[in-house]
């Protein structure tokens, strides 16, 4: 993963999260951005190539302090892939309250689980299957996540 995502940082040095190595050199060669370490002694093109790039004018970036749109890889990310209910390696996106049950697709109301636990979770409300959220669901901002 650290091959493919270039840390991204504001004119001011504060981090503003990571792109794609793909994202990041085509800010170099539109020369909004410039490396501010390289990794090795590779280049691609003209430039060093990026590990941390830095813009070259501020941005003011207020909307990676807002939240996030949701999704279910963001979930899993946000939650690290670890279980709510168990904390073991969790792929699934569990609905607290349940999605047929009037839960809504929110930061909120989803959780990471493993595929055992949503099962047995299944149709109900973790107390009426008797399982305890281990995490309080949080709706990250966009640096946040980028973060994580
Ligand atoms: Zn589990």
């Amino acid at each position: 993963m650290s091959a493919q995502q270039v840390v991204l940082l504001n004119a001011s040095y504060e981090p503003l999260g990571k792109v794609s190595f793909q994202h990041a050199v085509r800010m170099l060669f539109r020369e909004v951005a410039l490396v501010e370490e390289q990794h090795g002694e590779r280049m691609i093109g003209p430039h060093p190539w990026p590990r941390v790039i830095r813009l070259v004018r501020y941005v003011a970036a207020h909307w990676l302090h807002r939240p996030a749109g949701w999704s279910r890889s963001g979930v899993l990310i946000r939650d690290g892939q670890t279980c709510a209910y168990c904390g073991r390696h969790g792929t699934t996106v569990d609905h607290v309250l349940p999605l047929s049950r009037g839960g809504g697709s929110s930061w909120l109301n989803t959780v990471a689980a493993c595929a055992g636990c949503n099962h047995r979770k299944a149709n109900r409300t973790p107390a009426e299957a008797g399982m305890r959220l281990r995490v309080t669901p949080y709706a990250p901002t966009r640096a946040k996540l980028a973060a994580l």
